[in-house]
């Protein structure tokens, strides 16, 4: 029987990606220091709160619905809710409006179907508010929980970070470039008005620089990540391992024998 090993697409060796929410107009510093060392984020907006005049000198200063677009090309827009309530106190019918609402909101902005989210308020994401959330699209959401691993998440439904953005994310990226599981992850999540709050814009900067334009390094949004896994996880095979079909939309890697084969969407591969 053939072994297959799980491998990032064109055999890196690792995976990074990153998570922001609430569409605070510091996003847009975020975005191009991002843009400038090739790493991607996830965008949890709250759609309620774009446009939203604050006054000057308060930390909350919303982007605008027109830019969203363009600003965040190349990255994922994804669901916040649409005002930010704890979900864990919420209602179910509350729940799926506050959800559904943003996705309609933020699809009419982007002009895909936007189906990642981070919870507002973190919280426990309890099976009652994980249902709810799968029947409003929900495909994966991310808690304010984080690890300190670098482990891909069993349930895509409460998918916990590595770190936040305070955290010593120097010293754990060089924990993580010394690990050796073939589906390692890399999960940064924060806030972009922490940064000109903290008064500490250059540690992203620094990260950026560390972290960003590596070539075994595979640079995805959350979505990315959860298409790739989904369809590596969906392999269909042959009991002695020896066809393998991928009937995903993604071309998706592996190892047999040590040796790295891909096969394409709708594809079988005889090994
Ligand atoms: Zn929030």
């Amino acid at each position: 029987m053939n072994k297959l090993v799980f491998s990032w697409p064109n055999g890196k060796s690792g995976a990074l990606t990153t998570s922001w929410d609430d569409g605070n107009i510091h996003d847009r510093r975020l975005v191009s220091i991002f843009n400038k060392y090739g790493i991607k984020g996830t965008w949890n907006l709250n759609s309620g709160f774009l446009d939203s005049k604050v006054k000057e000198g308060t930390r909350k200063k919303y982007l605008s619905s027109k830019e969203i677009k363009s600003l965040f090309k190349g990255h994922e827009v994804a669901v916040h809710t649409v005002t930010h309530p704890s979900l864990w106190r919420s209602s179910d019918s509350m729940i799926l409006s506050e959800v559904v609402e943003d996705r309609k909101n933020l699809e009419r902005l982007t002009g895909y179907p936007v189906r990642g989210m981070a919870l507002p308020n973190g919280g426990p994401n309890d099976e009652r508010v994980k249902n709810v959330l799968r029947a409003a699209g929900i495909l994966h959401c991310r808690p304010t929980a984080r690890g300190e691993n670098f482990e891909l998440p069993l349930d895509f439904m409460y998918w916990p970070v590595t770190c936040h953005q305070a955290d010593d994310f120097f010293s754990l990226w060089e924990k993580f470039m010394n690990k050796s599981n073939p589906d390692k992850l890399f999960y940064l999540w924060g806030h972009s008005y922490e940064f000109p709050r903290d008064n500490n814009w250059e540690r992203m900067e620094e990260f950026g620089k560390l972290t960003g334009k590596k070539g075994n390094i595979w640079y995805a949004t959350n979505m990315e990540i959860y298409n790739y896994v989904t369809a590596w996880r969906s392999l269909s095979s042959s009991v002695e391992m020896t066809q393998v079909e991928n009937r995903s939309g993604v071309t998706v890697w592996f190892k047999a024998a040590g040796e790295l084969k891909k096969v394409g969407p709708g594809k079988i591969l005889r090994l």
